[in-house]
Formats: C-alpha cells, structure tokens, sequence
C-alpha cells in the first residue's frame, strides 16, 4: 500500500447499511483512483476499535434498534470523535446523522446519546418521511438530491448550520436539510448521496487532500443527475 493511500472508513456496515448508503465510501473511492491517487475502503465492524487513523469516515441509514446499538458502538471506541477532533472530514447519512448528534429518541420513548459532533438532536415524529428529498446550500453550487426514509426529526443547535433549505421532501423536518460543523456533515439523503451528488462528493474529498480536485467529466453521472433534477419544480433546476 503506497503511503498516500487515502483511508476511507466505511463504520459500522452490518447495521448501518441499510439504505445502501455504503455506496458513498465507493464513490469516493473511484473519484480519487479515476484521478490518479491511490484509495481504499475500509470497513469497520462493529466488533473492531474504530482506528483515529484514517482520512474520512462515513456513516450509514440503519433500523432504529440497530442505530442505537450503533451509537453505543461508537461511543464506546474513542477513535472516530479522535479523528474528528483532528480535522478527519465525517459524512453521516440519516440514522448517521442522527447518531453524529448529541442525543436521538428511540422509538422505545427514551433518549440515547450521539457522539454529539453535531449540534442536532433528534425525536421521531408522527409521520413517516418517504419520499424524493431535494435541498439547495451553500457547500456545493448545485441542487442537492436523494430520497429519504426516516421517522425522525432533527433540530439544529447554533454549533450546526443546515446542509441546505428542502425544496422537495421533508429532511429534517422544519424546512432545513442536514446539518454541517466544520468538516462534519449529516444528511437524510440516500441515493448513495455520494453518486446523486458528485458535487458534495468532491467536496469531502477537497478537504481530504486539502485542495480542490480537478474536474472530472462523467456522462452517465450527469444523465442520473438530469434525471433526478426533473423531478423537482421547474424554478430550481
Ligand atoms: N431509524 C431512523 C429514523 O427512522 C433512521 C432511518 C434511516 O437511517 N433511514 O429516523
């Protein structure tokens, strides 16, 4: 292995990996070979120590049971709020970014720590939230798009912004979507994310590399995109 390998974490992947959410630690991945660096996933079990090691780590959507035990997980190993703490760029997705908050609400009415790395707290809510979710932000120049599938809501604390303003779907449940600090960023949107949005994709990895990354033209990804975009109102495309 070169020694600039890059070191995606993928954490957690038997309960967070519901969503298929693991798809963002390929993504960013390929993007990185496809320009010439050497990259790896490494998935993280449940059993193992999370290692504070790596150069980015990314969480998935999960079950609520699994989700707790998931946060008890990742509470208990120091290594990715270690990480963190040093500047390693993190990506969580739904019950991800439930899990990067302060505290979540089980569907069992109790609450449940986070690893608190964003300011978010979360509750379920009456409604299941299924539907195509869309955001506009400041990260990245484009719109955002995924789908979402989750009962919680997320409010932020002024130590987060939101990722975006929902423009289709419910996010987190009061017209923001996601939630940002520093370079930890929560998202409802699955997809994988990651490919729906190449944009956000090569942003995680600009700070990886702490440089922007060249340009990087892929037909296919902009076919999926304009597909996507279709189906959000005809002002925001
Ligand atoms: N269990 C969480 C919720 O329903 C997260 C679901 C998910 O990850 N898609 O809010």
């Amino acid at each position: 292995m070169a020694e600039s390998t890059v070191r995606i974490g993928l954490l957690l992947p038997e309960v967070l990996g519901t969503y298929g959410d693991s798809g963002n630690a390929q993504v960013l991945c390929k993007r990185l070979q496809w320009r010439g660096h050497e990259a790896e996933v490494v998935p993280v079990a449940l059993d193992s120590e999370v290692p504070s090691t790596l150069d980015i780590y990314l969480l998935g959507g999960g079950e609520d049971s699994a989700q707790v035990l998931a946060a008890r997980r990742l509470l208990a190993s120091p290594g990715l709020t270690r990480a963190a703490s040093a500047g390693a760029p993190v990506f969580g997705v739904c019950a991800g970014l439930q899990i990067l908050g302060t505290r979540f609400r089980g569907f069992d009415g109790a609450d449940h720590p986070g690893v608190g790395l964003l300011d978010v707290v979360t509750a379920p809510s009456p409604r299941r939230a299924v539907s195509e979710l869309a955001a506009i932000g400041d990260l990245v120049d484009t719109p955002l798009t995924g789908f979402e599938n989750h009962q919680g809501t997320s409010t932020l604390g002024p130590g987060s912004v939101a990722l975006g303003r929902v423009v289709r779907g419910t996010g987190n449940g009061d017209g923001t979507e996601g939630a940002v600090t520093g370079h930890v960023v929560g998202t409802y949107l699955h997809g994988p994310a990651l490919a729906r949005n190449p944009a956000l994709a090569d942003l995680l990895l600009s700070w990886v590399l702490g440089r922007d990354l060249p340009s990087l033209a892929m037909p296919e990804v902009e076919l999926l995109r304009s597909e996507r975009l279709a189906a959000l109102p005809r002002r925001i495309r």
